[in-house]
């Protein structure tokens, strides 16, 4: 498949998350030159109290974010935008992304993803270099399941992060992924083969010994269950947004993975239709 195949893309970051370039508008019109139909919007999430800002944008942004879709929805009305965020899942806040995203602000859908995760003890810790032990993987993985569980979010980004700091698959992987699998087919949450994760292995130096992600095994291992998944391109910048797209669908084609039906995706008729 050659990338300019890539029709659909769910995952956009803009600047006011302060570690990507460009605005809606840019993605449009890149998107547009490529001959895409769909361009997901989905900033890391603001949060209510302003958690983690390093990485999102304040809370006092998010109307201005949402309006600059909305603009770009008169702007470019031959593509499909569509609205949506990359979220950590905060359960004090469970009703916010519920009645606030996707009630108020009509949010149209969103990414579960554990950039970090509640251990144990009910702390939170950071996925890059935090999945580095048994113990770990397993808070992971139960992190994601309950994520999965509120039915909040259409898929989850990248599963398969803990590559970034696990050097070698093992038993513990396979466990944390197969209980990430179950309850991936459990909920009807898909799961995302991330093409960034492709263009960091692409471009990580010899001496960085961990796989990052995609990481092939547990795809290899997505094949016992009935998951549904999707490739997104995770750009943080215009340039990105078809960048090793096509490696990630030959993923989704070596395994043969079931990829998400995208026109639904998005479509809050057919998607959040019976939020639990
Ligand atoms: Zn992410
Ligand atoms: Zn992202």
């Amino acid at each position: 498949m050659q990338d300019s195949d890539f029709k659909h893309n769910f995952h956009t970051h803009t600047y006011r998350c302060k570690h990507a370039k460009g605005d809606v508008a840019d993605y449009c019109e890149r998107a547009i030159a490529y001959e895409m139909e769909t361009l997901g919007v989905s900033d890391h999430s603001a949060m209510p109290d302003d958690r983690w800002l390093a990485g999102r944008m304040h809370y006092v942004d998010l109307p201005e974010y949402v309006g600059a879709i909305d603009r770009a929805r008169e702007q470019f009305p031959q593509l499909r935008i569509v609205k949506g965020m990359e979220c950590e899942y905060v359960p004090e806040h469970r009703n916010w992304y519920e009645d606030e995203l996707l009630g108020a602000y009509e949010f149209d859908y969103l990414i579960g993803a554990a950039h970090l995760f509640l251990d144990e003890k009910n702390e939170w810790v950071g996925t890059y270099g935090g999945t580095n032990s048994a113990k770990a993987l397993v808070e992971f993985a139960n992190y994601n399941v309950k994520m999965m569980e509120t039915r909040l979010f259409d898929f989850i980004a990248h599963p398969d992060l803990f590559g970034n700091c696990y050097a070698k698959w093992d038993e513990n992987c396979a466990a944390a992924s197969r209980d990430m699998l179950a309850a991936a087919a459990e909920f009807g949450v898909g799961l995302e083969v991330n093409a960034l994760g492709i263009r960091k292995q692409a471009a990580k130096p010899a001496s960085n010994p961990f796989p990052l992600y995609p990481w092939l095994p547990f795809w290899e291992l997505a094949t016992d269950y009935d998951v549904q998944v999707i490739v997104n391109a995770d750009a943080h910048r215009p340039d990105d947004l078809q960048g090793k797209t096509s490696e990630a669908f030959d993923i989704v084609d070596q395994f043969g993975l079931t990829h998400m039906d995208v026109g639904a995706l998005g479509d809050k008729a057919t998607t959040k239709g019976d939020l639990a």
